[in-house]
């Protein structure tokens, strides 16, 4: 092993990305920082700054930036709060120990309601309204959901929370996203800059004493900001100006997937205000160039796929090294981190989003990147994507297995954009083998390689739930994506899994290139027959986005749509619009069918309208929407 330098390194989850289990990537860095003997330790700052806004103290505090406030200008939360305030004192720790599992008994008392303040969030309740038994969460929970029940009101009771520190204190606070707009998609840097120079609001003063606490703790020579998202940007960059104002010697680098996808062409100085390196993809190899700079062993230009000013001008610094490869990045750790602190919020009622808020999860990849890297919306030439690599099923186990032992939970959430069929076989076999007992749940491709006796196989090692991307429900749009798949194939795969009792999910799509009112009209009956069949138990329709990095935005001819043009880039760069010239009835767009669609899925999961014809669920006049061409019993005879 090579001798450890003098460098502690301190990896910071930097606020919002999810508050029932830590974002890995700095368990990632720090199992690898580790393992070559550099001093390396992690802090979830985004965790910590919700402990500490939804307090005892933090409440008192909200209530003094509510009162501050013109009373003209208060929000409705905002005045509910401030009307309940004593009852929201008395019951935010016990709420927040229940949410994190530390008190399970006050189930009772919340899901009899009465015991927690009921803001505006819970008049959405009424929505769920079950005819029959009167009871509003009934239709949600059925009679045996106790416990959720209770989580789902201690959610909204947060929620009504989160919206009052909106209100009062800053109107860009999210639990999964802060200040998203600042950041996603800005070709500018001008917001973020006009933003962090403000006057710091509460969120800002906690994230900063937070900060400062967690830098005394681990006194780092370098620090490293992970930004998944957009919507984590500006908190990692108010860490870093705390950083800098306090203490100018400590090196600051940024990566992570926002920096991944929109970075690339950075030409924005005043970023290094802030870090003073910006490093692109895989963070291992990077992060290595830094640690070994940092201590003085390497120079500036020997930096690998790194950003820096210079002179004033933004320089990228690529030595070429190769990267470290899959099987060699060794066993993310969760070490420093307070895994017994996480909330497991209960806050949609689609049962795969479930899995994503509740429950704290391990969070591993089996593979590096996908293994199919056709699909035409899909980054598919960025690293993440592109770079196919693999480790043996006796490597990962080993992982699996170091894991556990360190965090006694066996809830694995694979988090590979597509996990290969091929690896999830030997994973799985060697789990058996070995008889590891794990729970796990992940995406994949519905591709024929999912045989019935794969999925059997797959649920016997402990899966529980799997994820994939039908997209749009249609042969022409699938074989325009490149998806490699058809309807009746995923029809049959995901009835092989649902049959070995795995929860299946299917994310899907709309607003693809081409795609006629027809096609979504007849993808939604694809859908409902899929449900219909127990083929698929969850959905999701999501708006297609072209992005800079996905063939659809490299070959917009190919796919019979025009770019439109971006204004000068500086900062970030990934969505761009489009010109799609397929024709629509009149008052007809994607917005509105999206609505359709919505609302369609939402009832299908709870088995609601399923005998329906889907043209109703979209609110268009009569005789606009045409009929479904898919025959109604297509997916059952497919599955016979
Ligand atoms: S969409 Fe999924 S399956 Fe398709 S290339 Fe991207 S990661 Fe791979």
């Amino acid at each position: 092993m090579p001798t450890a330098t003098p460098v502690k390194v301190l990896s910071l989850i930097p606020p919002m990305t999810q508050l029932n289990t830590p974002y890995p990537s700095t368990a990632y860095l720090t199992g690898f920082l580790r393992a070559r003997g550099i001093a390396a330790v992690q802090a979830d700052l985004a965790l910590a700054l919700v402990l500490r806004l939804l307090s005892g103290k933090g409440l008192a505090a909200l209530r003094e930036a509510a009162l501050a406030q013109p009373e003209a200008e208060r929000s409705g939360p905002v005045n509910f709060f401030l009307d309940h305030y004593p009852r929201y004192a008395q019951t935010i720790e016990r709420v927040i120990a229940f949410l994190q599992g530390r008190d399970s008994t006050l189930a009772h008392r919340i899901a009899a309601r009465g015991f927690l303040p009921e803001g505006p969030r819970f008049v959405a309740l009424d929505a769920y309204d079950d005819e029959e038994t009167g009871d509003p969460l009934g239709w949600a929970f059925g009679a045996l959901g106790h416990s959720d029940r209770a989580r789902h009101l201690a959610t909204l009771y947060l929620n009504d929370l989160a919206d009052v520190i909106q209100g009062a204190a800053d109107p860009r606070f999210e639990f999964v996203r802060y200040a998203e707009s600042l950041a996603a998609a800005q070709a500018s840097f001008e917001p973020l800059a006009q933003a962090l120079a403000a006057p710091p609001n509460l969120v800002d003063q906690t994230l900063a004493e937070l900060t400062l606490a967690t830098v005394a703790e681990h006194r780092p020579q370098l620090v490293l900001l992970s930004v998944p998202f957009p919507g984590s940007v500006y908190g990692a960059l108010r860490i870093a100006q705390t950083i800098k104002r306090h203490h100018p010697e400590i090196r600051i680098g940024l990566g992570g997937g926002f920096v991944n996808t929109e970075l690339r062409e950075l030409t924005e100085p005043r970023l290094f205000d802030f870090v003073d390196f910006v490093t692109l993809d895989a963070g291992e190899r990077p992060v290595l160039a830094l640690v070994e700079h940092v201590a003085g062993q390497r120079s500036r230009e020997r930096l690998v796929r790194c950003f820096m000013r210079d002179a004033e001008r933004v320089k990228f610094v690529n030595w070429p090294e190769p990267d470290i490869p899959f099987e060699d990045v060794g066993t993310p750790t969760w070490d420093g981190l307070p895994i017994h602190d996480y909330l497991s919020l209960l806050d949609m009622l689609n049962p795969m989003h479930r899995l994503w808020s509740d429950g704290r999860w391990n969070k591993l990849t089996v593979a590096h990147g996908c293994y199919w890297k056709k699909c035409s919306f899909c980054d598919v030439s960025l690293d993440y994507i592109g770079r196919y690599e693999t480790a043996a099923a006796s490597t990962l186990v080993d992982r699996i297995e170091r894991i556990v032992a360190e965090t006694g939970q066996t809830g694995f959430h694979f988090v590979d954009e597509a996990a290969p069929p091929k690896v999830l076989k030997a994973l799985a076999e060697e789990l058996l083998r070995r008889n590891v007992q794990i729970s796990w749940w992940g995406n994949i491709r519905f591709e024929k390689t999912f045989t019935p006796e794969l999925s059997e196989l797959l649920a016997e090692s402990g899966c529980i739930a799997l994820s994939g991307g039908l997209e749009v429900a249609s042969d022409r749009l699938l074989d325009l994506m490149k998806k490699g798949v058809t309807v009746e194939q995923v029809a049959r795969v995901t009835r092989g899994m649902a049959d070995a009792g795995i929860l299946v999910h299917a994310y899907l799509m709309y607003g693809f290139p081409t795609q006629t009112l027809q096609d979504t009209v007849d993808a939604l009956e694809y859908v409902r027959q899929l449900f219909e069949n127990g083929c698929i138990h969850s959905g999701f329709f999501h708006r297609f986005v072209c992005t800079v990095h996905s063939p659809v935005g490299l070959n917009p001819e190919d796919y019979g749509v025009q770019l439109v043009p971006l204004p000068e880039v500086t900062f970030a760069k990934n969505d761009i619009g489009f010109i799609d010239p397929t024709p629509m009835p009149q008052g007809v767009d994607h917005d509105v069918l999206g609505r359709g669609l919505k609302k369609a899925i939402y009832n299908f999961m709870h088995g609601v309208g399923l005998e329906q014809d889907v043209r109703e669920w979209f609110a268009l006049p009569r005789g606009v929407c045409p009929k479904p061409t898919v025959p109604r019993h297509k997916i059952a005879k497919a599955l016979a």
